[in-house]
């Protein structure tokens, strides 16, 4: 159906130049000045497209044809790693997906209006396979259970075995399960009715560790034929190190459930991260990147300028990996974190890690930063580290009255960080030097990066 004004409607077709690309990864063209989003176009090119959806402000389109080509097209990658929102990027050749990022930020910068350098961004060497961690849905399809990937905007499985970006050894375990659970017939959650048994695969494996979990997310309080399916994968699977199943019996997106049972082994696996050893459990944050994580830290110390005499706070602290790889470098650190679970997790690592100068409280950032500037603690250096959604206002006023030499800001959302940066500009604190990009997520539209601010 096509809406009042648009110039187009669903399934026809045009022959449009793509001239710019949406922070998601679409390609933009316009039809009379109306906006259309094509998936797998890259800026440049032309392209015949066929409409598929029309809204009352733009629309999508897919790819019919490709006219003519862009220079920075990759031709490598199969279109479904694209299509399902894998790897939005891997169209892209790797140079043009670094310089995307640090143009976005720049953009984001300056439409706050602040005069700030971009750095380019810091990529890796090899740009794949560097996920510690799949979370892969699992559905029925034609009768069979199957793993993979939505198709982007949708909740449409497509069945897929090479993830691309997660460590293969990870695309091996995903695809060994789906193999088990089919065996014994075990029932795929059906998202309609409700109804089935597992809901999703999750498989996480130390990058340097080599410790493999297995977590078996179910709808159902059961996992059916249980100790085969356990006895199976032990058998395929050496480097198992624990099998979790996770009970979500909600109808939601959400994918973990709060209760974990441990089917095998370990609740936990250990893995290394600059030198220290770390706990992982199921439902911990631990960076999905451990190669490029340990340069983003190491950089943010760096950056940090630490003498060894300070007193730092880390906001947002997860299982501690911020506040424990600087520890030996300062007197004393302060962590926050939100998630139970998580700060058991970051103590249990200062012990493992025998460091003892750090001190991690349970609790919101926003309401422990204020707490310890109304105690009068006196960072130094303060690090964030927060969500996607950025800070909160409180956060950032109290931050400032504690007035630290430095706030060390990583960010993996620049929409958040330019508006944080902002805030703090009108309390007085300023980005020093350049924003520093570093990728992360390759092949991903997902855009990190560390600012440095300081009092001017
Ligand atoms: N620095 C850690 C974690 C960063 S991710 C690392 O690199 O591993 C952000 C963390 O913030 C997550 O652990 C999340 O649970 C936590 N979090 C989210 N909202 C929070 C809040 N309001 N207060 C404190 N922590 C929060």
């Amino acid at each position: 159906m096509s809406k009042k004004n648009a110039p187009v409607s669903k399934n026809q077709q045009f022959d449009v130049e793509i001239f710019d690309l949406t922070y998601l990864g679409m390609g933009v063209a316009k039809i009379e000045d109306f906006p259309i989003f094509v998936a797998n176009a890259v800026p440049g090119e032309t392209v015949k497209i066929g409409i598929t959806k029309v809204a009352s402000s733009y629309a999508f389109a897919r790819v019919i044809k490709v006219l003519v080509e862009s220079d920075n097209r990759n031709n490598e990658v199969n279109a479904d790693l694209v299509t399902t929102g894998i790897a939005p990027l891997a169209n892209l050749k790797y140079p043009a997906q670094l310089k995307f990022k640090q143009q976005q930020i720049e953009a984001l910068l300056k439409k706050q209006h602040l005069d700030i350098p971009v750095a380019e961004t810091i990529g890796m060497e090899n740009p794949f396979g560097y996920r510690n961690k799949a979370q892969v849905p699992v559905r029925e399809i034609k009768g069979q259970l199957e793993t993979g990937f939505y198709r982007r905007n949708s909740h449409n499985l497509v069945p897929i075995e090479d993830y691309f970006i997660q460590d293969p050894e990870i695309d091996k375990a995903v695809n060994t399960v789906r193999d088990i659970l089919r065996k014994y017939h075990v029932a795929a959650y059906d998202e309609v009715n409700h109804r089935g048994v597992v809901r999703t695969v999750m498989v996480r494996r130390g990058y340097y560790s080599h410790e493999m979990m297995i977590v078996i997310v179910t709808k159902s309080r059961k996992l059916p034929m249980q100790e085969v399916i356990v006895d199976e994968i032990r058998a395929a699977l050496p480097e198992v190190k624990s099998i979790m199943q996770n009970i979500n019996q909600d109808k939601t997106n959400v994918i973990l459930g709060e209760k974990n049972v441990v089917l095998w082994g370990n609740k936990v696996i250990f893995d290394t991260l600059l030198g220290l050893k770390f706990a992982i459990g199921p439902n911990s944050f631990y960076q999905v990147n451990p190669q490029t994580t340990e340069n983003l830290y190491t950089l943010a110390a760096e950056k940090a300028e630490l003498t060894g005499d300070e007193i730092v706070i880390d906001a947002y602290s997860g299982i501690g990996t911020i506040s424990l790889t600087i520890a030996p470098k300062v007197k004393q650190v302060y962590g926050v974190e939100i998630v139970p679970g998580a700060i058991d997790d970051a103590k249990r690592n200062a012990d493992m890690n025998n460091i003892k100068n750090v001190k991690f409280t349970l609790g919101k950032a926003e309401e422990q930063m204020v707490k310890w500037a109304e105690a009068d603690l006196k960072p130094d250096v303060i690090f964030v580290d927060p969500p996607r959604k950025g800070l909160t206002g409180e956060l950032i006023s109290a931050a400032v009255e504690m007035a630290p030499k430095k706030i060390v800001y990583i960010s993996c959302n620049p929409a958040t960080l330019t508006r944080d940066l902002e805030e703090f500009k009108q309390l007085g604190y300023e980005v020093k030097g350049s924003i520093q990009p570093v990728d992360q997520f390759p092949q991903t539209t997902h855009v990190e990066s560390i600012a440095v601010l300081e009092k001017n």
